[in-house]
C-alpha cells in the first residue's frame, strides 16, 4: 500500500516535500550574515545521509560574501502517518471479517494468508514495524 507521502515536520504530518529542505536548513546554526543557503546534494536513504548545503554570506562586515559548504547529517526513516496506519488497520479488520464470515476452503485460506503476508512485508519495508 503506497503511503500518502506526508512528512513529520515539527510534530505535524505535512504533505509538502519542501519541508525536508526546511528541516535541513533550519538545523544549521548560522554565524554572521547569511544571504543565501541552498541544498547542493541530498539523497534520502533509510538511515544516515549527508546533505551538502551551500551557504553564502560573510562573518564580518568588511569581508565580502563568499560561499561555504556545510555537511549536514540527516537521519531518514519511513513510517506511516496515522491516517495511512488507520487505513491498513481497516483493511486488516476486513480480512479478518472475511475469514470469520465465509466457510473456508483451502484456496480461500491460502489467498487470505497471502494477502496478510504481503501487507506485512510491505509494512516492514516502510519501517512500520520496528524492533
Ligand atoms: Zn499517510
Amino acid at each position: 500500500m503506497p503511503s500518502c507521502g506526508a512528512i513529520l515536520y515539527r510534530g505535524r504530518w505535512v504533505k509538502d516535500p519542501r519541508v525536508i529542505e526546511k528541516l535541513i536548513l533550519e538545523s544549521i546554526e548560522y554565524m554572521g550574515r547569511v544571504t543565501n543557503a541552498s541544498i547542493e546534494t541530498l539523497s534520502l536513504r533509510h538511515g544516515l545521509n549527508t546533505a551538502v548545503v551551500k551557504v553564502r554570506g560573510s562573518v564580518h562586515g568588511l569581508i565580502s560574501d563568499y560561499d561555504e559548504e556545510v555537511n549536514v547529517r540527516v537521519r531518514y526513516s519511513e513510517e506511516l502517518c496515522p491516517r495511512c496506519r488507520d487505513m491498513i488497520n481497516e483493511r486488516e479488520r476486513a480480512v479478518i471479517q472475511v475469514r470469520s464470515a465465509v466457510p473456508m476452503n483451502g484456496l480461500l485460506k491460502r489467498l487470505i494468508i497471502d494477502v496478510v503476508r504481503k501487507e506485512t512485508i510491505k509494512n516492514e519495508r516502510s519501517g512500520f514495524f520496528k524492533d
